[in-house]
């Protein structure tokens, strides 16, 4: 056995399912099927896939996410090679909006959809659902200003956790103003809760001082308790905001999108605007966030846009995902069933299935076979134990009569099938 283990808040995903530090992870092709139910439903907005590196610039992150959020200040993946700054990237948001413009994505006209499925990283304590390095999906609608656009990413986030099944979530979502009406509700915020602030718990504190509306997102009883009577964001928008918040609530709901308004819900990074939302799932407890996402107008002149482009995107997690489906019991993928094992006794049995299975993978039939030439027994085993359809015999009889014993599992028959003949009859 290897001295060396996966670092904490890291796993590998294996062909069966396993659990990494007590959490249950699933089998690899149980995130394919996740996967390709996510490509479906994005193909059918329309959306294209972009794969940005895993390598960005730490100045950019921090520029986009916000010097003071959680993220930046103290989840970092961060290091410094000669005169540049590296970062693993922690969300995929900004590497998206940089991707844009970098490129000149705009040229193109009109509204693009972009989708991502990949890892991202953060340094936070590893828990239940919670990891350093994990697995975002998300879709990002860049080039329009319109509700339609916060509703149609609403949409597309609740419409991949139908596909899969998926019934007990919930849509949150709030407006968290402009740029404008953000500094008049933090100023009355701040004067809200200075006077009981020693009540509030260490992090909230330091909240305080430097990004109060995160306070709202307290999990802690008595903090909720104290901010009963606090401000509301949602009377301190300006009329633009108000309206597009009114409309996102109406196009949501005239195509019968379920979901509640929660003037307390903020996220945790700077770039947002307008709207916020949330999608929790019911049956993940503490780490219920499923995907969380809102409009980013402001990220591209952040990152040196000269001009302000729209844009509208969610961020969801696979983990959190595959867990909620294996609460739901919607995860049962069965494995690949292989077409046929190849069972060789003796030596050049096994020469002759070496062959074989090259014959008959590029037939395109799907071929295993035992390359330590162990018993009969022990190869009939491992054809059982994947599933094979068929079951192809070869010995030195067989090779010298040019034809092999074959069995069909599911109808329990066999029949003697010339060599030649084999790839045709299989594929029949
Ligand atoms: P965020 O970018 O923080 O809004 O996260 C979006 C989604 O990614 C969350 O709703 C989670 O499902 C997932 N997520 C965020 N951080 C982690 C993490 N450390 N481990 C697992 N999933 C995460």
């Amino acid at each position: 056995m290897s001295s060396f283990k996966s670092i904490p808040g890291t796993f590998d995903i294996l062909p069966e399912g396993h659990t990494s530090g007590g959490d249950a992870i699933a089998p690899s092709r149980a995130w394919q099927y996740v996967e390709s139910t996510i490509r479906s439903v994005m193909a059918l907005y329309g959306a294209e896939e972009i794969r940005t590196p895993i390598l960005e610039p730490t100045e950019l992150i921090a520029r986009g996410i916000g010097q003071l959020t959680d993220i930046v200040s103290k989840e970092m993946f961060a290091f410094e090679r000669g005169s540049t700054n590296y970062v693993l990237r922690p969300e995929v948001t900004a590497p998206v909006m940089r991707a844009y413009q970098q490129h000149h994505l705009s040229q193109k006209g009109g509204v693009q959809r972009l989708f991502y499925i990949g890892p991202c990283f953060r340094a936070e304590r590893p828990q239940k659902g919670r990891y350093r390095q994990f697995h975002q999906f998300g879709l990002e609608l860049i080039g329009s200003t319109d509700a339609r656009a916060d509703a149609e990413t609403i949409a597309c986030a609740v419409d991949v956790y139908k596909a899969l099944g998926l019934t007990d979530f919930k849509v949150r979502i709030n407006s968290v103003g402009d740029a404008s009406s953000r500094p008049r509700y933090k100023e009355a915020l701040i004067a809200f809760i200075t006077p009981f602030a020693d009540q509030l718990s260490e992090v909230s504190r330091q909240r305080l001082e430097s990004n109060p509306m995160r306070i709202l997102d307290t999990k802690i009883e008595k903090e909720k308790e104290l901010l009963k009577g606090a401000p509301l964001l949602r009377d301190f928008l300006d009329e633009a905001s108000r309206v597009h918040f009114d409309e996102v609530k109406a196009h949501l709901q005239s195509v019968g999108i379920p979901f509640e308004e929660d003037p307390f819900l903020v996220r945790g990074l700077d770039y947002y605007s307008q709207t916020a939302f949330e999608i929790e799932s019911d049956d993940l407890g503490s780490q219920g966030s499923l995907a969380g996402g809102g409009r980013y107008d402001l990220l591209s002149t952040e990152l040196g846009s000269k001009t302000v482009i729209p844009a509208v995107g969610f961020a969801a997690g696979m983990e959190r995902l595959l867990m909620a489906l294996e609460a739901a019991g919607k995860l049962n993928v069965e494995a690949a069933r292989p077409e046929v094992f190849l069972v060789a006794l003796g030596e050049a049995a096994l020469d002759w299935a070496f062959h074989t299975a090259r014959t008959l993978r590029s037939a395109g039939i799907s071929t295993g076979y035992d390359l330590n030439g162990r018993s009969m027994k022990a190869q009939m085993r491992e054809a059982n134990r994947q599933n094979s359809r068929y079951v192809v015999i070869v010995g030195d009889d067989e090779l010298a009569a040019g034809a092999a014993q074959v069995k069909d599992m599911d109808q329990s028959s066999q029949r003697t099938v010339d060599f030649d003949q084999l790839a045709t009859q299989l594929k029949a």
